[in-house]
């Protein structure tokens, strides 16, 4: 379904400005076998201890709950999510909640062409894989690995196997892709994907922020405009970060303008770490820890009230308020500083899942 002409459940909860539960995001690890400079910059992290990481029973139950309360789309991610063992056993077990009517994936695509078919017949519904350069050199630069054959590989495997709605996520960096949008623009046409374009965002506290390397939506439109002439966007948004565009020829893309233009008052979403953290934002600085209360044997009701609790007080708005802060000139950076990331490794991006 399109996430931009999907109605609002009406028996969703909601939080205090009105925005209903709906979206949720399982982080089902935080390792990742990339190190973009943009998100992991280190080479090295503090990972979450293996026995505190959610079994798959322990995410599908959990993940239960939400969709008693109002979650119907799911997205599985990381870290990278491919590098947690057999996900498509997951994938079956999320299948089974009739309440869930989309199950995607954002995935790097290193390790995509070996799984999409299993993960196609698991029941997968969407893939995103991230793709922010066709220059192999570049990728090298960004990433700090030699993967750019296999990602590509990838791509061409979920193409193949007939995922529909296929998407390619490209950060845009002012200084390092900003002459790529064109040809990703292409490039996704060529496997009837559809690239959105996600301007850089100051999460993390080591991923090399600044102002200056944001790449605007209005610039992008500026810039795409020049090579194909006129853009018209496509109505109906609705809670999706994207908002769509087509070309003279047809072809459609995507823009997140998460800097500049944020869409917190449409937000819907909210994301769960692979230990089982809530966080209702993805700035935000603290979570709810659920792996603690459904270890202890919490039944359903006392685990929804938990989920009900914590949504109904929502007030978080953390990209706009981020951009309040560069109104007054106090936006500098990263969110978080670097030793404070090293004492709670769940404030970085990989470990909250993008
Ligand atoms: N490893 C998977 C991947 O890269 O697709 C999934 C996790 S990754 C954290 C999810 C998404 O977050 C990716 O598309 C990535 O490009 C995006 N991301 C990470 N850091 C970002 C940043 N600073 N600004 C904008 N997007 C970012
Ligand atoms: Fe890159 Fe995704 Fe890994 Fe972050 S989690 S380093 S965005 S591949
Ligand atoms: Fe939602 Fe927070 Fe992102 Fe705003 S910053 S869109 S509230 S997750």
């Amino acid at each position: 379904m399109d996430e931009s002409t999907e109605r609002v459940n009406p028996g969703a909860i909601q939080d205090t400005f009105g925005r209903p539960l709906k979206s949720l995001r399982l982080s089902v690890t935080d390792r990742c076998n990339l190190r973009c400079r943009y998100c992991m910059p280190e080479t090295d992290y503090v990972w979450l201890p293996r026995e505190d990481v959610l079994s798959f029973e322990e995410i599908a139950t959990l993940t239960g709950y939400f969709v008693d309360l109002g979650v119907d789309r799911v997205r599985l991610t990381g870290g990278e999510p491919l590098l947690r063992r057999d996900l498509p056993r997951l994938i079956r077990l999320l299948s089974q909640n009739r309440g869930i009517s989309e199950i995607a994936l954002t995935t790097n695509g290193v390790l995509l062409a070996d799984q999409a078919q299993e993960l196609y017949d698991a029941g997968l519904h969407r893939v995103t894989v991230s793709l922010d350069t066709l220059r192999p050199d570049r990728f090298r630069r960004l990433t700090g690995r030699d993967e750019f054959s296999r990602v590509l590989e990838g791509i061409e495997a979920a193409a193949s196997v007939g995922f529909p709605d296929l998407k390619l996520d490209t950060v845009a960096i002012r200084g390092f892709n900003d002459d790529e949008l064109i040809a990703l623009i292409e490039y996704a046409k060529h496997y009837h994907a559809e690239v959105r374009f996600i301007e850089y965002m100051d999460v993390g506290g080591a991923n090399e922020w600044s102002m200056d390397k944001v790449l605007s939506r209005d610039l992008m439109l500026e810039h795409i405009h020049r090579h194909y002439g006129e853009i018209t966007p496509i109505p109906g948004r609705g809670a999706a970060p994207a908002q769509r565009y087509c070309l003279p020829n047809e072809t459609t893309f995507g823009i997140i303008p998460s800097t500049t233009n944020p869409f917190c008052a449409q937000c819907d979403r909210s994301r769960v770490t692979a230990d089982g953290m809530w966080y209702l934002c993805l700035y935000a600085i603290g979570g709810m820890d659920l792996r603690k209360p459904l270890r202890l044997g919490a039944g359903p009701e006392h685990m929804r009230q938990i989920i009900r609790d914590g949504w109904t007080g929502r007030r978080d708005r953390g990209a706009e308020a981020r951009k309040d802060l560069e109104a007054v000139g106090l936006r500098e950076g990263g969110l978080i500083g670097i030793e404070r990331l090293r004492e709670d490794p769940h404030l970085e991006m990989h470990a909250r899942g993008g």
